[in-house]
């Protein structure tokens, strides 16, 4: 009867959801973990509130977005109000975490010290203290964000005492392999450092998430280790750029 009814797309983001929850933790216990081990975020780039609000409905609590004007625009015509959360994923502008502070509850595409320093100040100023993820360019691309392995210590300790951010874990965006073993090389090496870091106690660095896998392949990033997967177009169809 309703337009909502008839709308395909309501539909299959319904489909797609409960097929990718459970694949997730199908994924999760062939990792011998929990399927709660695992948390996925609906990677929510070009996606309207309405289809957004729908994967709520049928149980998503973690949602994430790349660019701050559009979580802006989307921001109040989201249903927070079941316990959703908002993660910023997308390379994030110094000049711009004003806008976001008070919006999400972590930043997984920190990588650069400035980026930090600011996120922690305007954290502290309304009282709170961020989660972070730290972005790592895993593949050491010249053209993508995130601090190279070699650097990577050297920069959790440069930014363990920022009072208003709280290190929670690693983020990926591997490069694009045409081999899977290629791929699960580099899921396995962010383990590794995931791993790593967490054993050595850097006071304020604690390795609770470790993010990476997407639509492709974010079974063999949970595998792999991974404890947060970014679904996007598996879950709301091929993305739509205005
Ligand atoms: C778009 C995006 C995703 C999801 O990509 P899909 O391939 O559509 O699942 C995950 N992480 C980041 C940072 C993204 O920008």
């Amino acid at each position: 009867m309703t337009e909502k009814c008839s709308d395909p797309r309501l539909a299959s983001v319904e489909e797609n959801y409960k097929r990718i929850a459970e694949r997730v933790a199908q994924a999760a216990v062939r990792a011998g973990r929990q399927p709660q081990d695992v948390t996925l975020l609906a990677a929510t780039k070009t996606v309207a509130p309405e289809y957004i609000n729908h994967a709520i409905r049928c149980g998503l609590r973690f949602i994430g977005e790349n660019r701050v004007q559009e979580l802006l625009e989307k921001y109040d015509r989201i249903d927070f109000e079941a316990g959703v959360s908002a993660h910023m994923i997308g390379r994030l502008q110094t000049n711009k975490v004003k806008y976001i502070v008070d919006k999400v509850d972590c930043v997984q595409s920190v990588d650069s010290v400035k980026l930090a320093a600011e996120i922690s100040r305007l954290s502290e100023k309304i009282g709170r203290r961020m989660p972070v993820l730290v972005e790592v360019n895993i593949g050491e691309e010249p053209n993508k964000g995130g601090v190279l392995p070699g650097m990577l210590e050297d920069f959790l300790e440069e930014i363990a005492s920022l009072p208003g951010i709280q290190i929670d874990g690693l983020m990926a965006i591997p490069p694009i392999c045409a081999e899977k073993t290629e791929l699960c090389n580099y899921f396995s090496r962010m383990r590794q450092y995931f791993i790593d870091i967490g054993a050595k106690k850097i006071d304020n660095v604690s390795m609770n998430c470790l993010s990476m896998g997407m639509s492709s392949d974010y079974e063999d990033a949970i595998l792999c280790g991974s404890t947060m997967v970014r679904v996007g177009s598996a879950l709301f169809g091929q993305r739509i750029y205005p």
